[in-house]
């Protein structure tokens, strides 16, 4: 077994986990589990381009992230290869959307589409956009949006590894992702109480003030980080009175570094929902978090 087959075992393992833990999550991580696993496949297979990212320190330090400070997306990523990976695993965990994704993969493949021609010109999907790319190929705007946000997640997520090491001994105070600006998915708590934000994009993680709201930035007036959201020792979630997000907040253990935040996410869907019950939103808007 090659190490790249060994991580893939390991996510197989955690979604297990979880799904016997919590079988109620199961249906939803069967779903996105094809996701999962063909991000970290992509991930592992792609070569690091050398490139450096032009920073501007003054602006980092003012919450400029990397996104706005220079180009994220080159021509030269392997845009082919990840679409149409995305396209198969959206069709296979979303039976609803194979249709879409079987017209749209056979267009990239004959040329008709050119994935980075999208990006290029944007650096976030933006709804219009989506729907006159959409109207052309043509497709559903909605599994459009899909395909793009995943395919944008893991040049992205590259992105950030390659970046890691620049931003590394800067300060970042903001609550969004100093490098592709996203809100956090999942805020997680570590040793010595330092809390962790999780990128719903890229897959970036920063510490943040444990009080104040990564959203509006107001200090919970209540002197607390978290309030339990249902009987399990675990679940909990950061509320803004000011903004009325909300933010799942985990305890990781050390056993538990390495499962994806994302299955972590995943597997807390339940407490998406008694949460927006209660008239609170989600800081990150995410594939899994929208009823
Ligand atoms: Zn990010
Ligand atoms: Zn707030």
């Amino acid at each position: 077994m090659t190490r790249n087959d060994t991580a893939l075992c390991f996510i197989n393992k955690d979604i297990e986990r979880i799904s016997t833990q919590k079988p109620y999550v199961k249906e939803i991580l069967d779903a996105f589990r094809p996701m999962i696993i063909e991000k970290k496949r992509l991930l592992m297979e792609m070569q690091s381009n050398g490139k450096t990212f032009p920073l501007d320190q003054g602006k980092y330090l003012a919450g400029v992230p990397l996104v706005q400070q220079c180009d994220l997306f080159f021509p030269g990523d392997p845009w082919q290869k990840i679409s149409l990976g995305v396209c198969k695993a959206i069709r296979e965990g979303f039976p609803n959307l194979a249709e879409n994704m079987e017209r749209l993969a056979q267009q990239i493949t004959s040329g008709q589409v050119n994935v980075f021609e999208y990006f290029r010109s944007s650096d976030d999907p933006d709804e219009k956009e989506i729907k006159a790319w959409a109207e052309k190929i043509p497709m559903d705007p909605g599994a459009l949006g899909v395909f793009i946000h995943m395919a944008a997640g893991i040049i992205l997520a590259k992105r950030a590894r390659e970046a890691a090491e620049a931003i590394a001994p800067l300060s970042w105070s903001k609550g969004y992702c100093p490098v592709c600006g996203s809100f956090p998915m999942l805020a997680v708590t570590k040793e010595r109480g330092e809390k962790w934000l999780q990128c719903s994009q890229c897959s970036h993680e920063w510490v943040h003030p444990r009080l104040k709201c990564p959203y509006c930035e107001q200090e919970s007036p209540m002197g607390t980080d978290v309030v339990f959201v249902d009987t399990e020792k675990e679940d909990k979630a950061f509320l803004c009175d000011k903004c009325k997000k909300y933010l799942i907040t985990i305890n990781r253990p050390a056993e538990l570094e390495k499962t994806d935040p994302i299955i972590t996410a995943i597997g807390l869907t339940h407490l998406d929902l008694l949460l927006q019950e209660k008239g609170f939103t989600p800081m990150a808007s995410c594939l899994w978090n929208a009823f």
